[in-house]
């Protein structure tokens, strides 16, 4: 397969941040509350999460309202949401708060398959891809499988309004249904990455359709809605994969373009970096399969981030 990044990324319909966003809120704020806005534009459209407590009996939610609305947010309001971000970020000891994503972008980009990641008769299946065509400093975050449960990861995700993506793989979440209700209450959605984890290109079509739009009726039947974005196990699909993952509904397979691990990142990449609408794989894992908790997972995959300027986006606000 061919891992050279496309250096040119076709349908740019990324929204642009707006020159001025930033200023508008600094007026009031320290250099440090300043600084923590960030190179994510700053515009706040608070994605996920729990909204702010509510000020002068208008929402913190209000203001943010879906993508774009934080643009006419007062700027108080603005400064209460930072100092709220601050003290989660102080809270859950991250060096920095996250940086907040720019509004989601109108119309959404479109997606195609990167080359050298096609099969046979792409053209009508679902395409897949390792990142999202933007020029917003974003990526998303997506954790995969579903072993571990961990209510610190589904606070501390909440509270400092980090959206992802799951993946899952019912054989390692039906033992725990609750924990992934309240995860998708939070506004994350729930994915397919099939029933048992097996390498799919080593099974018929008959039993990769099994195993693919069998996962897609059990979340369904447990959550309550059928996805529409499906991750083939290990990365490996072939024609049989695609052809079985349209059949049940899905509409994309979203690979990756990293991978975080608790002291690490493994770069897809020549230039060992992150991009704009990178795709961040990780995983459901806990202490006894890294020696780390979740916690401290994302303690470590946001400092990269972070450091390196990029904010988090929802990867559904781009699909
Ligand atoms: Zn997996």
């Amino acid at each position: 397969m061919q891992l050279v990044r496309q250096k040119e990324q076709k349908a740019l319909h990324g929204r642009r941040c707006t020159a001025g966003s930033r200023g508008r809120a600094g007026v009031a704020l320290s250099a440090l509350l300043v600084a923590a806005l960030g190179t994510a534009c700053g515009t706040s459209a608070d994605s996920g999460g729990t909204p702010a407590p509510p000020k002068g009996g208008k929402s913190a939610e209000a203001d943010a309202g879906t993508a774009g609305g934080a643009a006419g947010a007062a700027p108080a309001d603005r400064a209460e949401r930072l100092k709220a971000r601050l003290a989660a970020a102080k809270k859950w000891k991250l060096d920095k708060p996250p940086l907040e994503a720019p509004p989601a972008p109108k119309p959404k980009p479109e997606i195609s398959t990167r080359d050298g990641f096609e099969v046979e008769g792409h053209e009508d299946l679902p395409p897949v891809f390792t990142a999202i065509p933007t020029e917003d400093k974003v990526v998303f975050l997506t954790f995969d499988d579903g072993a571990e449960k961990d209510p610190e990861f589904l606070k501390m995700m909440k509270e400092l309004k980090i959206p992802y993506t799951a993946f899952l793989s019912d054989y390692l979440v039906r033992d725990n249904y609750a924990y992934f209700k309240e995860m998708q209450a939070a506004g994350v959605t729930l994915n397919n990455h099939s029933l048992n984890h097996r390498y799919l290109p080593a099974l018929s079509y008959d039993k990769q359709r099994a195993e693919i739009c069998g996962q897609q009726d059990a979340i369904q039947r447990n959550f309550g809605k059928r996805p529409t974005a499906f991750r083939p196990p290990y990365g490996n699909y072939n024609e049989d994969t695609l052809r079985a993952a349209k059949s049940c509904g899905i509409k994309t397979v979203p690979l990756w373009s990293a991978e975080a691990f608790p002291n690490r990142m493994d770069y897809r990449e020549w230039d060992r970096d992150l991009h704009p609408g990178d795709i961040i794989l990780t995983h459901f894992r806990g202490r006894e399969d890294w020696g780390s908790s979740m916690p401290e997972l994302v303690r470590h995959v946001m400092k990269t981030i972070t450091d390196k300027g990029y904010a988090v986006a929802r990867l559904e606000d781009y699909l």
